[in-house]
């Protein structure tokens, strides 16, 4: 039975999968295991299948820290052990990990940044009120318009984002259209 690949199309989720079906069940619908959207086949150029590719090669450590060897064959550092990734699945299921633990790390970076602002605002406080105490109406005015702005304000949040390009099978990272030494790639 065949192994075929399944992307999530709901923007959200976009969960990919993986299904052995049957010649007869090729055409049925597979919805989305997490959000039971509907999904469509990834399909690979014709001739090929996921099985002909090299897995992608990674190192992790412990901690969860991630390696990007040049080669598949690379020596492995200290402490880190090889992972393979496979199949579409693999992929996915380790991009989102490497999202949530970048993205953990983004949260505590931006939530340094905000109490290193805020220990800041609250020294500025009364030199504020000083100063707005000296203010014309107009400027005073402008004042209480710009502080409401600021205590307004939401925390920023960022997607961490991370994808790998292994993901993109549109054959320009694939050897026929780069060269290996210099790592030039053709445009297509
Ligand atoms: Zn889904």
């Amino acid at each position: 039975m065949p192994l075929y690949d399944f992307s999530c199309v709901t923007p959200s989720c976009g969960r990919i999968f993986e299904r052995l079906l049957q010649l007869s069940e090729y055409r049925d619908p597979q919805p989305c295991p997490d959000c039971h959207g509907p999904t469509e086949k990834i399909l690979l150029p014709s001739g090929l299948n996921a099985s002909h590719f090299d897995p992608v090669v990674v190192h992790r450590d412990k901690a969860g820290n991630i390696r990007y060897p040049g080669a598949a064959d690379a020596p492995l550092p200290a402490g880190f052990e090889r992972v393979e990734l496979r199949t579409f699945a693999d992929i996915d299921r380790f991009s989102r990990q490497v999202n949530v633990s970048e993205r953990r790390k983004i949260d505590q970076e931006v939530s340094r940044q905000q109490h290193a602002i805020d220990v800041t605002e609250s020294r500025m406080r009364p030199e504020l009120r000083a100063a707005m105490a000296r203010m014309t109406p107009q400027q005073r005015a402008f004042a209480e318009v710009a502080i409401a702005a600021n205590n307004a304000r939401r925390p920023r949040t960022t997607d961490a984002n991370f994808f790998l390009e292994a993901r993109e099978y549109d054959g320009s990272n694939r050897e026929a259209y780069r060269d290996v030494r210099s790592g030039w790639k053709a445009r297509k």
